[in-house]
């Protein structure tokens, strides 16, 4: 692949550490690759942005980041097919979601063609890193800090974009048991639930802890006022299958609007598979969980794509899911890995190859 950019700078990296990397044993999001990109507005613009090998950085304690939380990120992900062709899987969603995260917290938008050619640039560096195989990618975590130092409480003059990747090797996702949220909340309206705010994560931490200590995995969120309705998992957004019938809640201030799950939405569609998107009542699951309508719950999201619910509990009471062969889980799984990794049609043009 030619390394040939208009608009980044490029510094390439001396060493690698590919060779110290043990892929067959990943733990998610610890090992990072080779290079990183990196771009920092100053004066009111983005300057010229810059791919460099990955290291370390130093800022001042009173850069605003660490005390006011002003931080969003993304997720996504780079799959390699058998004939060594790169792909992302709809990428100017991250992009534009991004955005959408950094208006919400008062940041600057990063450019598109920025975005595009970091990304790129930094995918052809660290080619070795993407390896072929259904279900391994490189995990790439773009972001956007605000870097100014000094600790009065308003937004930042700069902040600093920055892409780094992280090698993920398919996993099997063993069933996870959540607990319904009944007290604390992810986010409210008006809020920034929808934004992918840093903040929205330190702020699950505690109550997810206090699930773990009742030996559950993650929480399912549920609206703030009542805490009737059905919102979305920690990091995932949340299906539900009653009979043959997919439910999910509709995105709103307080959901993340998630690129698997949208993707989900379509790939319902097209299989013929019923899918609803409409406000989900925790009673409503209830019900169904005791009359045996309710045949699945999974959690989708970029990271772990899919994640089957085998248990949920609320008000005390357990209900467990039989998880079977032929779910739902299984079949949207497969039918977006296919998509990703170049195994199957690409219909509504999702895949983006980096060449
Ligand atoms: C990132 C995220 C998701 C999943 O979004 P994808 O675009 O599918 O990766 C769902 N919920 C929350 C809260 C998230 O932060």
């Amino acid at each position: 692949m030619a390394i040939n950019t208009e608009n980044v700078s490029v510094e390439i990296s001396k060493t690698s550490k590919i060779d110290s990397v043990d892929f067959s044993n990943l733990n998610f999001g610890r090992e990072f690759t080779d290079h990183m990109f990196v771009c920092d507005f100053v004066d009111g613009e983005w300057q010229t942005p810059k791919v460099m090998p990955y290291q370390a950085m130093s800022y001042e304690p009173s850069a605003r980041v660490f005390h006011y939380g002003q931080a969003v990120f993304e997720g996504m992900k780079a799959y390699k097919d058998d004939n060594g062709k790169v792909f992302l899987f709809r990428p100017k969603q991250n992009f534009d979601r991004i955005n959408k995260s950094a208006q919400r917290l008062a940041m600057p938008a990063f450019p598109e063609n920025y975005f595009f050619e970091g990304l790129e640039t930094l995918l052809k560096l660290d080619n070795e890193w993407i390896k072929p195989g259904m279900g391994n990618s490189l995990y790439l975590r773009p972001f956007i800090i605000a870097t100014e130092p000094a600790i009065s409480a308003s937004p930042a003059n700069t902040y600093r974009f920055m892409i780094i990747c992280s090698p993920a090797k398919a996993y099997y996702n063993a069933p996870v048991r959540v607990l319904v949220a009944e007290e604390y909340s992810r986010s409210a309206d008006g809020g920034v639930g929808f934004a992918k705010a840093a903040g929205n994560y330190a702020a699950q931490f505690y109550p997810t802890s206090l699930a773990q200590e009742k030996g559950f995995q993650q929480v399912i969120w549920t609206d703030a006022s009542t805490h009737t309705y059905l919102e979305e998992a920690g990091t995932m957004n949340v299906f539900f299958r009653i009979n043959d019938t997919l439910i999910t809640a509709p995105t709103s201030d307080r959901i993340l609007d998630g690129v698997t799950r949208k993707s989900i939405v379509q790939l319902a569609e097209d299989l013929g598979i019923k899918c609803e998107v409409r406000k989900i009542k925790v009673d409503e699951i209830k019900t169904a969980a005791k009359d045996g309508s309710l045949k699945e719950i999974f959690g989708a999201g970029t990271a772990a794509v899919i994640s089957p619910i085998s248990a949920f509990e609320h008000k005390n009471e357990l209900f467990d899911i039989p998880v079977s062969e032929d779910s739902y889980a299984k079949l949207f799984k497969q039918t977006l890995l296919n998509i990703q990794h170049n195994v199957s049609e690409d219909k509504h043009g999702w895949r983006y190859e980096v060449k």
